[in-house]
């Protein structure tokens, strides 16, 4: 019985995983913790729901979930957040997010404790669904964070990140429905959420020439856009340009107009 628990939340967990992986994709959507984490723990249960007939979340569980998946904001955790997968770093003196999710002893030592994904399975193989739902929303936080480019580049804003604080303003109405990616393992989903927004976004303070040649221009309305185009084939418009300062290869980009708008181009 303990055996079969085991895998039956292995596959929830990894279902979730699946479609964290694909709505971060696909809208690479962000980060508030009292908006856009309950927002998007609820879009992952209705999808998972709508997949699972037999096993689905009920609102008591779906309620755990949302809970750990705000809570793990709690300070200071949310220092521990952070993971470029270039590099393999966090904050300084910091976990990166892939190994705060595996690391216990170190939680146990924060507000809010043990809340790693080993604990999430653990608990849900000794029956206490509660402590494991709500560890699994402290994991599904983290692998949320790993779509915002500034936690994947490394950039701290010490106000808040212009991209998230778009996302929360306008998570509601710029969802789009999800479906599942196919990932076998925690740090899998780590690391292809946290390669992707790094690759294809950058964050406030990360525009590089380096990257230029990365995101193309377009102009609608008299306006001049840079648009960033994955290996998918999705385009996204990420910012309207606004002024150039000094040489014209280095455009200074005053305001993230969206973090997501799918299908630009493409
Ligand atoms: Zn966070």
């Amino acid at each position: 019985m303990k055996g079969e628990r085991r895998n039956f939340f292995w596959l929830l967990a990894i279902t979730f995983l699946f479609l964290f992986a694909v709505i971060f994709n696909k809208a690479v959507l962000s980060y508030d913790t009292k908006i856009a984490h309950p927002f998007l723990s609820d879009k992952a249960v209705a999808l998972f729901n709508s997949q699972n007939s037999t096993n689905k979340l009920n609102l008591q569980k779906t309620g755990w979930i949302k809970q750990g998946a705000e809570e793990e904001d709690m300070p200071i955790r949310w220092m521990n957040h952070f993971y470029d997968p270039n590099v393999g770093y966090g904050l300084p003196g910091y976990a990166p997010a892939n190994v705060w999710a595996n690391l216990g002893i170190a939680q146990m030592t924060y507000v809010g404790g043990d809340q790693t994904w080993q604990t999430a399975i653990s608990a849900y193989v000794n029956g206490d669904e509660k402590r494991a739902f709500i560890a699994l929303g402290h994991v599904l936080h983290l692998i949320e964070d790993m779509a915002v480019p500034a936690h994947t580049k490394i950039d701290i804003h010490p106000e808040r990140d212009p991209y998230e604080e778009w996302v929360k303003q306008n998570v509601n109405s710029n969802y789009k429905t999800a479906g599942y990616v196919h990932i076998n393992n925690i740090d899998q989903a780590f690391n292809s959420l946290a390669k992707y927004s790094n690759k294809y976004f950058f964050s406030e303070d990360t525009i590089k020439i380096s990257n230029s040649e990365r995101y193309k221009e377009i102009i609608e309305n008299n306006k001049i856009y840079l648009v960033t185009n994955d290996d998918l084939g999705y385009s996204y418009k990420l910012v309207e340009k606004k002024s150039i300062v000094g040489n014209i290869k280095y455009p200074k980009f005053e305001s993230c107009i969206s973090g997501l708008q799918p299908n630009v181009s493409t």
